[in-house]
């Protein structure tokens, strides 16, 4: 499974240009770097892929992964997840029931409950199946956010400054945690980060401006 972007090309309404042709792809167990100065399109790129575009930009071009052009599927159906520097857990839900939203329809009754404490197991937080977000560490929320987006079984992964609120100690921690399962998840990854240290040793960086530094 790869991620294509073919000659992506970002307009804002008022008729400039946000970013042209952007070529890349990302295969399957592989993390691409995404850096830019603030205002360049990082989001607005993920927002394309996710198929969550402001209606304040359009583009030209493609998103594909493998053959399936996504540009033309509802964002709800592209199995894309996305992992924001802020965790998005719903506070009204305990993490169990958090975990348990994120599986598939396909997932029935007590499986549900049973699978969300299974996926707390791996992490070692079971412990936590009843606490409410706010009665667990920043770090936790981080683990079960990560879980929580490969539960639902994406086929791409987006993440967004994922590790930007995380104190020193713990972003090392929770980063290469994070490589790990997306490495075992064997899908293809965009990461957007602002700071190098950030980046895997094996990732492909896009430095900006992305068009004149990586096509292939
Ligand atoms: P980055 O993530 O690289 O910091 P964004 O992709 O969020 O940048 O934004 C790209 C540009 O588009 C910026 O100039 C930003 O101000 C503008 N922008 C972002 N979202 C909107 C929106 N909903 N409406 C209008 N302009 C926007
Ligand atoms: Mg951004």
């Amino acid at each position: 499974m790869s991620l294509y972007l073919k000659h992506l090309t970002v307009h804002k309404s008022d008729g400039s240009t946000l970013f042209a042709e952007l070529n890349m792809s990302i295969d399957s167990g592989e993390v691409v770097s995404l850096m830019g100065p603030s205002g360049c399109g990082k989001s607005t790129l993920l927002d394309i892929i996710a198929g969550h575009l402001s209606s304040e930009f359009t583009y030209q071009g493609e998103v594909r992964l493998n053959e399936r052009r996504l540009d033309s599927i509802a964002a709800h159906k592209r199995k894309v997840g996305i992992l924001f520097q802020d965790d998005l857990l719903f506070p009204h839900l305990n993490i169990w029931e958090n975990l348990a939203f994120a599986l598939p329809n396909s997932v029935k009754g007590v499986q549900r409950k049973q699978q969300a404490i299974e996926a707390l197991q791996q992490i070692s937080l079971s412990q936590l199946a009843d606490s409410y977000p706010e009665q667990i560490s920043g770090g936790q929320r981080a683990r079960v956010s990560l879980t929580r987006m490969l539960l639902a079984k994406p086929e791409v992964a987006l993440l967004d400054e994922p590790f930007s609120k995380l104190d020193k100690q713990l972003r090392a921690q929770f980063r290469d945690w994070v490589f790990e399962q997306l490495k075992r998840a064997n899908i293809p990854a965009l990461m957007v980060t602002h700071d190098e240290q950030d980046i895997p040793s094996d990732s492909v960086t896009l430095n900006w401006p992305w068009e004149s530094t990586h096509a292939r």
